[in-house]
């Protein structure tokens, strides 16, 4: 087998460290572990094999044909489908056993029918705005679709779901209001109508920064990959245990090269060189997911040392200045992401320098390369 020059590790020790992490953290409350968007870039199949191993209670996916592949990969935990259905995949959510997370009234009474139909009962549940701004049902008019729900054949409402805008931000965000207001909505329907449901409202912000989150499930997704949701790389009152970075992206040197001071190097000539410059070429550029943003920004590691990235990302080749660093030869390994010897480069560090968030740049790597998985 000829293997690819690029290639993303992920590390299985690391999603089982992370995943206890954040269970801890929720005080033992039952995870939905988030594997959208192909499990953060990490592979969803194999990701989720580990997290049910680890004891999640249940998926979290953002549409119907990720959760039926997690039913044809052979899991049987409760799947939601969080970011919403349409009519024409009421067939997948009866074939696969899929919960769909309604979010507003307006499939209710066609799911009804659909599931009176096929003689069962769908459990579904609700996605609330407590203060999100994008998506769900706001909280007046909650209490009038819950009766719709309940009074619906066929339809059970097994829980209620909102989300948090700024669960990063633990000082000035407003988690302890969209929470107060969550609970304060919830309660008052509890007492009214005694329907209990399961409350979920936690992501990693939620976790680790919002004391009282956990309530009955919480959904982690960050997290379990290894990062904070701040993008601070560490989190704040935890010491020993730490969240450890699963992915690593790795290329390898392509050719050694030196040229004179006054070189313009690549594309656009957006460096010259100031000195006799020792340059590593690397056969990785945008195609794989290393953005032209990155260009004369990012830092790499060889030997276990930081070398800059020097002139334009191309589509499949990058430069980087190695005059600093001895004995490196065609061949030898380059890591984009993730630890080498005693030095790291995060998905924090990345996003810094492409001005986004750690999320994009997993999704972005994960999606664009060969996955193999380590430990
Ligand atoms: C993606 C997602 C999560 C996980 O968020 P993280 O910040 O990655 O922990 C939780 N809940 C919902 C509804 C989501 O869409």
């Amino acid at each position: 087998m000829i293997e690819s020059l690029n290639k993303v590790e992920v590390s299985r020790s690391a999603l089982r460290n992370n995943f206890m992490l954040c269970r801890q953290h929720a005080h033992g409350v039952a995870v939905m572990a988030l594997v959208k968007a192909d499990g953060y870039g990490h592979g969803m199949e194999e990701c989720a094999r580990i997290f049910a191993e680890c004891g999640a209670a249940a998926f979290g996916v953002a549409e119907v044909v990720e959760g039926v592949r997690l039913r044809q990969a052979g899991f049987t935990h409760p799947i939601f489908i969080l970011a919403g259905v349409l009519p024409e995949f009421f067939d997948a959510l009866f074939t696969y056993q899929l919960t769909p997370v309604l979010v507003d009234d307006t499939l209710i009474a066609a799911l009804s029918q659909e599931a009176v139909g096929r003689n069962c009962e769908k459990k579904v549940h609700l996605k609330v705005d407590a203060g999100m701004g994008r998506q769900g049902s706001l909280l007046p008019e909650v209490a009038e679709i819950i009766d719709k729900v309940n009074s619906a054949d066929g339809l059970r409402l097994e829980g209620i779901m909102a989300h948090f805008p700024m669960a990063d931000d633990p000082v000035t965000g407003n988690s302890h209001q969209v929470l107060a207001d969550f609970l304060q909505m919830t309660g008052t329907l509890e007492h009214n109508k005694r329907t209990h449901v399961q409350l979920h409202i936690a992501n990693s912000g939620g976790i680790f920064f919002v004391d009282g989150s956990n309530l009955d499930m919480v959904r982690p997704g960050i997290s379990l990959y290894g990062y904070a949701a701040d993008g601070s790389g560490t989190l704040k009152g935890l010491t020993e245990e730490q969240l450890i970075p699963a992915m690593r992206f790795v290329s390898r040197v392509i050719q050694v090269r030196e040229v004179p001071a006054g070189t313009g190097l690549g594309y656009g000539h957006i460096f010259t060189t100031s000195r006799t410059t020792r340059l590593a070429v690397l056969p990785v550029g945008y195609e794989d997911g290393y953005l032209r943003a990155l260009s004369n920004r990012a830092c790499v590691l060889i030997h276990g040392q930081r070398a800059p990235v020097v002139g334009r990302v191309s589509m499949n080749l990058t430069l980087v200045d190695i005059t600093g660093i001895k004995g490196v030869q065609a061949g030898d390994e380059v890591v984009l992401l993730g630890r080498q010897d005693w030095e790291s480069i995060t998905a924090d560090d990345i996003a810094a320098w492409m001005d986004t968030i750690s999320y994009e740049v997993l999704c972005l790597f994960g999606h664009c390369n060969p996955i193999v998985y380590v430990d």
